[in-house]
């Protein structure tokens, strides 16, 4: 049955088998959708994008084309910034629809999911309602980009608040630490989420103010605690830009005295998202915080360069396995694998591990079966303001008896 909801859908397809354009496109129709476009080469369906009047809500690509493959294709639907949705067929297995799936989020694309060949005609209308699901939560469209001097308004106003979210111990349900996240509470666009700022800040030399900014606020929270007595350690995001500031060091250690936090309490997060051409700079300081006790956490461990290389050769306390290795896990086992791996060389390396992004029990109970210390994620709880930890840790604790 046709879905009126699909009828103002606009989607493109991207095959180089005609038999296959034709069999969904009918297949759309079918399901109602009035305006489906076909394009047989990643190129030409870059054109019908650019060209097209209206906007496309859905792309529906074929992974192995001559030419541009989908995987190319991919990269550049992301240079473009296509906000809207996608969705991959493959007639491969399913480890180069994973791999596909990894890129396209790593992209930042608007991911409906992967799908084998054949796709039937239920598969369809579930990609097809997903679309619609995301229009209706608002969730979909590009805003405005993010400027340069917005941003410098937003921290020197004042504008960033910090949300923590708790890292407990897998074996006693203990409140250990607290992961501090920046949020942007901006005039007009609402709060803002740092994956839309952080780059931005970046690349117009802000970096170091919005740390700063957020490195206080986190201290100041961590003291309040201390004060109420809950003994919780403070981990804050530093953006390895930073790690080229030598007095990091005495800021990082000033600021936490200030607010009463021993450097023992205090954690910095370092994710390598880029390679870093020269490591001097980044070692002295990274060792030098070491030096002065400070906690130091390899994040988003098994992505981009946070790798066995940088392991070696700085001086981290901590391992946090990135989500992707850990979320689902428990059904991917090329993804336990990895996990595992890490584990195992964590325990050699003498470093705590953390597990971010437990979901479910099915997380929760896979994350408890291997050796791991603390575990961070939606199951324990989402990131919320500061003053809203220890109610929510009686709580928890009440719950979890
Ligand atoms: P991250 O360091 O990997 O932080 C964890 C992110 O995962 C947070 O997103 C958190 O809300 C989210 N998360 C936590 N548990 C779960 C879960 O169970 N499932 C899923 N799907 N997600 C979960 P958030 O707050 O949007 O932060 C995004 C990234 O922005 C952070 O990733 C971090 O790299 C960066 N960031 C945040 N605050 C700062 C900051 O103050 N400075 C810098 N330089 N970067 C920051
Ligand atoms: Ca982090
Ligand atoms: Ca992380």
């Amino acid at each position: 049955m046709a879905n009126p909801a699909f009828q103002s859908l606009h989607v493109l397809v991207v095959d180089d088998d005609t038999f296959m354009l034709e069999l969904i496109g009918v297949t759309l129709k079918g399901l109602g959708v009035d305006k489906v476009g076909c394009a047989s080469t990643g190129a030409s369906a870059l054109e019908a994008i650019s060209n097209s009047t209206g906007q496309i809500d859905l792309l529906i690509c074929d992974l192995n084309m001559p030419g541009m493959d989908g995987i190319e294709f991919l990269r550049h639907l992301a240079e473009r910034e296509f906000r809207e949705g996608v969705a991959l067929i493959s007639g491969e297995d399913s480890s180069i629809l994973k791999t596909a799936e990894t890129l396209a989020k790593e992209h930042e694309l608007n991911f409906l999911g992967t799908f084998e060949k054949p796709v039937s005609r239920e598969t369809l209308a579930g990609i097809l309602e997903r679309v619609g699901e995301g229009r209706r939560k608002g969730t979909r469209g590009p805003s405005e980009p993010i400027t340069e001097e917005e941003l410098r308004q937003g921290i020197h106003g004042d504008e960033l608040t910090v949300f923590f979210q708790p890292k407990v111990s897998v074996a006693s349900r203990e409140l250990i630490g607290v992961e501090s996240l920046v949020r942007w509470q901006h005039a007009t666009r609402g709060m803002v989420f740092p994956d839309s700022f952080i780059q931005v800040a970046e690349k117009f030399d802000l970096i170091d103010d919005l740390t700063d900014a957020v490195f206080v606020k986190s201290m100041e929270q961590g003291g309040e605690w201390l004060s109420d007595g809950l003994d919780v350690k403070v981990s804050v995001n530093i953006s390895v830009d930073s790690l080229n500031r030598l007095d990091l060091p005495e800021f990082i250690v000033n600021k936490a005295a200030k607010q009463g936090m021993d450097p023992s309490h205090v954690m910095l997060e370092v994710t390598e998202s880029r390679l870093m051409e020269d490591i001097k700079k980044p070692l002295e300081i990274l060792s030098r915080l070491r030096l002065k006790g400070i906690g130091l956490s390899i994040d988003d461990f098994g992505t981009g360069h946070s790798s066995m290389v940088q392991l070696k050769r700085f001086p981290f306390t901590e391992l946090k396995i990135d989500r992707a290795f850990v979320n689902g896990a428990a059904k991917d086992d090329d993804a336990r694998a990895i996990l595992e791996l890490s584990v195992d060389l964590a325990k050699k390396l003498g470093l705590s591990i953390v597990a971010e992004g437990v979901e479910d029990q099915d997380d929760w109970d896979m994350v408890a079966g291997l050796d791991i210390d603390l575990v961070q994620g939606y199951f324990v709880a989402k990131p919320m303001p500061g003053p809203e930890i220890g109610p929510w840790y009686e709580a928890y604790k009440a719950k979890s008896g």
